[in-house]
């Protein structure tokens, strides 16, 4: 109950009463899990295989305002349940699930595997940084000998422990994660 799901849009949609862009659709035409979805994306718990949906943009500066917004149609077009576009008229919305091609599969294909591999990245990024700062916390480096050995030790540290800014933070748990932020892993999601 209340739940929802949130379209992405690619580019912005402007609203038709005031021009504001708007970005998202929070939709309840699918599962209702709050996922996140863009064209290219499987909607998950819909009833419609291919078709057009209609739903309606909600216009947040409108809100605001106070005004009423206008009656501002949107159109998803669904192809073998996979998002393939968002479109303000029925007419365009009709001519692109018509277009679907081979193409649009690769290039869907093409920017999930973009996304999953950023992630990955970003993910080992993290689990490296946290898995170092465990090992900081349960050997803590002592002092060492000022002699050739010593200075190979302190070398070999240097290369392999975090950075100083995260070792000296007052709470490097938080600066690893500062250092990891959430945005690397979602550019481009749209
Ligand atoms: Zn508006």
């Amino acid at each position: 109950m209340g739940m929802f799901d949130t379209i992405h849009f690619k580019k912005p949609l402007a609203c038709p009463s005031c021009g504001a862009e708007i970005t998202s659709l929070q939709t309840k035409d699918f599962e209702c899990v709050l996922a996140s979805y863009h064209v290219g994306s499987v909607l998950r718990g819909g009833t419609v295989h291919s078709g057009i949906i209609k739903d309606r943009l909600w216009c947040d500066a409108c809100n605001k305002a106070g005004r009423s917004p206008a009656d501002s149609p949107v159109y998803l077009v669904v192809w073998h349940t996979v998002l393939a576009g968002v479109e303000q008229e029925l007419a365009q919305a009709e001519g692109r699930l018509a277009a679907v091609d081979r193409l649009d599969l690769i290039a869907w294909l093409d920017e999930a595997q973009l996304e999953a591999d950023r992630w990955h990245r970003r993910f080992c990024q993290l689990h490296s940084d946290v898995t170092r700062w465990h090992e900081h916390l349960a050997h803590p480096p002592g002092p060492t000998p000022d002699d050739e050995e010593g200075r190979r030790e302190r070398s070999f540290r240097r290369l392999f422990s975090l950075p100083d800014e995260i070792l000296n933070a007052l709470d490097p748990l938080a600066a690893i994660l500062a250092a990891n932020p959430i945005a690397a892993g979602e550019k481009g999601l749209d």
